[in-house]
């Protein structure tokens, strides 16, 4: 007996520190893979750069859009079918939705005017909920998480890849690169977009959403799809609390925005944010929302830094031009005065808003072209495999969430800006086919 316990101990060693399954990022889609990989019995890690696990999905309502099978055939014979977009509908009812429900989370039908085939539902304690309910999920399969490690190179080998985390190296049997999108990153967005210099860009994503780990996979031979294609707003105002940061100007029906030439602004008025295509095509790419002395005192602006809401009147300390009455405003503007009032004429935008009255002073708060989402980002196969240019597999690398172009499944043509639920899809596919290939 005594002689068992040393051999016992070799064999829970060398298990132990066999090469497993390594996640870089802790966000939704990388805890998705997490759970998945460890789940199917393989040690699995999860590099988080920052000190606390759910990545950008802290920072939002999490609001996700669940197409019916007649969304489907819509958007198929809108555009060419793909399997991929298939894939996606026919499996977020069950690989999300019902996955995060029997782990607890509850979720709240919102109306969809717009598209009543695509059924919107927010959950209960918005993104942060979805999250606890994953770190939960994750440590109950036996997941260890690395909090504050940033992982900082790959290095390929036959048989494994290399981790660089700091000054360590870590071998891993599979990695899932999971580290998110990249319209955090102005400087690359602006090279995507070959914008140029002068036009004035915020940032309305989460720092950290840099695209560092798609640039550790470019680094060992994978591919960029689509890398051009992101989501511009059109509603960010400048921060006065974080430096190139926006805060979001949501309900367009309370203000008036206008433009540098004075025309009333009327995309800002659509309930979606997505019109920064519109903005950038006016002259000198910026615009104002006007605001009344009521309505500056009433309403608040999201900001992404902030994780909620900041007054109105607070942004507009920093960043707005105040005016005695409309001409005072258009004078400081440099617009016409009529352009101030101009948009009290349009009708509101949505049948259940109050139509804006200009009362008191007022305030404009410049508008900005706003990064939303990077859309698309590292090529993979249907199963989360990395994909080199030529197509073929790279043996042992995965990727998932918004680092593997979550608009992939839409071939670019985002059905709505809804990521949470791609992220988790597409990490729990990543994590399987780790799994499974490493079964193999
Ligand atoms: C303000 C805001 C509102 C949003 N609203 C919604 C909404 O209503 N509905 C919806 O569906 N989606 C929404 N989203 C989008 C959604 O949050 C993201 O699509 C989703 O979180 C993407 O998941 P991900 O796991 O791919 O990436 P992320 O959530 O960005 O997570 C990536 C993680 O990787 C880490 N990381 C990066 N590089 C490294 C590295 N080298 N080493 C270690 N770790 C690294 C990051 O720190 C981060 O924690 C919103 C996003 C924001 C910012």
């Amino acid at each position: 007996m005594t002689r068992v316990w040393p051999t016992l101990a070799l064999v829970i060693l060398v298990a132990c520190s066999k090469p497993g399954v390594v996640v870089i990022g802790g966000g939704p889609a990388g805890l998705a893979a997490a759970i998945e990989a460890a789940n199917a019995h393989h040690r699995t890690d999860v590099y988080e750069a920052r000190e606390e696990l759910g990545g950008s999905a802290l920072y939002g309502d999490a609001v996700t859009a669940v197409p019916s099978a007649a969304a489907l055939d819509r958007l198929d014979a809108a555009s060419q079918p793909n399997a991929a977009r298939t894939r996606f509908i026919q499996r977020l009812q069950p690989d999300v939705i019902d996955w995060l429900s029997a782990m607890g989370q509850v979720w709240r039908p919102l109306p969809n005017t717009a598209e009543p085939d695509v059924a919107l539902l927010t959950p209960q304690g918005r993104g942060a909920s979805i999250v606890v309910h994953l770190v939960d999920a994750a440590k109950a399969a036996g997941v260890t998480f690395h909090l504050g490690e940033k992982v900082t190179g790959l290095e390929r080998a036959d048989r494994a890849v290399t981790v660089k985390v700091g000054t360590r190296r870590v071998a891993a049997a599979a990695v899932i690169i999971a580290t998110g999108g990249f319209a955090g990153n102005i400087e690359r967005v602006r090279q995507r977009l070959d914008l140029a210099d002068d036009i004035p860009l915020l940032r309305g994503a989460t720092s950290f959403a840099d695209g560092n780990g798609i640039d550790l996979a470019l680094a060992v031979g994978a591919t960029e799809r689509l890398p051009s294609q992101v989501l511009l707003y059109a509603h960010g105002v400048p921060d006065p609390n974080h430096d190139g940061a926006a805060v979001m100007f949501m309900d367009g029906d309370r203000a008036w925005p206008i433009d540098r030439e004075g025309a009333v602004f009327n995309e800002m008025k659509t309930p979606r944010g997505d019109s920064g295509l519109a903005l950038l095509a006016r002259p000198g790419s910026s615009a104002w929302v006007i605001l009344d002395r009521q309505t500056i005192g009433d309403i608040q602006l999201w900001s992404v830094d902030a994780r909620g809401f900041v007054k109105a009147h607070h942004v507009s300390q920093g960043v707005g031009t105040r005016g005695d009455n409309a001409e005072d405003l258009a004078r400081k503007l440099r617009v016409a005065p009529e352009a101030v009032t101009a948009g009290l004429t349009v009708p509101p935008a949505r049948p259940d808003s109050a139509h804006p009255l200009a009362r008191g002073r007022l305030t404009a708060l410049p508008l900005r072209l706003t990064t939303a989402k990077s859309l698309t980002g590292l090529q993979i196969d249907l199963d989360g495999r990395l994909l080199d240019a030529s197509g073929t597999i790279i043996p042992h690398l995965y990727a998932a969430g918004e680092a593997a172009g979550f608009a992939h499944p839409w071939e670019a043509e985002h059905i709505d800006s809804t990521m949470v639920s791609g992220a988790i899809l597409t990490g729990r596919v990543a994590g399987q086919t780790a799994a499974a290939d490493l079964d193999d």
